[in-house]
């Protein structure tokens, strides 16, 4: 099967990377089922990068919806090791304006245990550490390629290092009581995706982090209209260029920094049920994670 070192997973928006070359177009099939669409697998600013559009092309599937398990299982096929989320969010705090940047370090879950969050479970018990659900090496890389590419760009977008992302079920946005209360408990910011793809990242040793763009003040800030997704689009579009650039200055640096954060052996102390009471068919099904864990 064709390669990649880095994947991306683009957001409401991002559909289609311009300047992918040498692309192959493929079909993965995981014990998860199919991810969201087809994987392009191609060379961009010379790093093998494997994109996929987290929502389909066409923008098909809710984020309730989302094979969120087949989509970071299939770019663990592709031999991905760092994997970079791109993501349309609404803003909770007043300095993270519409169209400015976030790259966020900690996640609040507020999702509704519908989506299937683990790789693990029946049979196999992994408790795997999440205090930090972002990778702090692939942040700092992807904050500073977003903090010069904004610099450079003299478009006025700020990028901000940082942030909480508060992750809800959606599809509706929120009501003002809800909003007020993401504030109250600590969120930055407010998506829909982060969850569960950033434990399932972690569950899959890589690398993760999201690029965070915000698109609204939500339905909180006093002085703006509620959300409305013509505005929504608006100020994502106007985002979409910038994230496509900080992603090609981003991926030199990712391909070659060195890797010492840990992720690629997250699962070394996760894994609680005894290796020889793990059923045969599981340790089969789940061979591509716990492989070099089994013998
Ligand atoms: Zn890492």
């Amino acid at each position: 099967m064709t390669q990649a070192q880095v994947g991306v997973i683009g957001g409401s928006g991002l559909y289609e990377i311009e300047g992918i070359s040498d692309i192959e177009r493929v079909d993965i099939d995981t014990p998860f089922g199919r991810p969201s669409d087809q994987i392009v697998v191609g060379t961009l600013s010379g790093v093998r990068v494997a994109f996929l559009p987290r929502h389909g092309r066409g923008h098909r599937i809710s984020p309730s919806e989302l094979p969120a398990q087949a989509n970071v299982w299939a770019m663990k096929m592709l031999g991905v090791t760092h994997l970079l989320s791109i993501s349309a969010v609404g803003s909770l705090r007043e300095e993270f304006r519409p169209r400015d940047i976030v790259i966020p370090d900690q996640i609040l879950d507020r999702t509704k245990g519908v989506r299937p969050a683990t790789f693990f479970g029946n049979g196999v018990v992994v408790h795997i550490a999440f205090a930090e659900p972002y990778c702090p090496e692939l942040r700092q890389i992807v904050f500073e390629a977003a903090s010069q590419t904004a610099a450079a760009q003299e478009i006025g977008v700020r990028v901000h290092n940082g942030g909480t992302m508060v992750v809800m079920e959606g599809p509706q946005f929120s009501t003002k009581a809800e909003s007020y209360f993401h504030r109250q408990i600590g969120g930055d910011l407010i998506g829909m995706t982060a969850l569960p793809e950033a434990k399932l990242a972690r569950e899959a040793e890589l690398c993760y982090t999201t690029v965070a763009m915000v698109t609204d003040y939500d339905c909180w800030h006093e002085s703006e209209e509620s959300v409305t997704v013509e505005m929504v689009v608006q100020n994502l579009l106007a985002n979409v260029d910038v994230a496509k650039r900080i992603l090609k200055t981003a991926l030199p640096r990712i391909a070659s920094a060195p890797r010492a954060c840990g992720c690629d052996r997250a699962l070394a102390d996760a894994i609680i049920t005894a290796r020889e009471a793990i059923p045969p068919e599981r340790a089969k099904t789940l061979k591509l994670l716990l492989g070099k864990y089994l013998g």
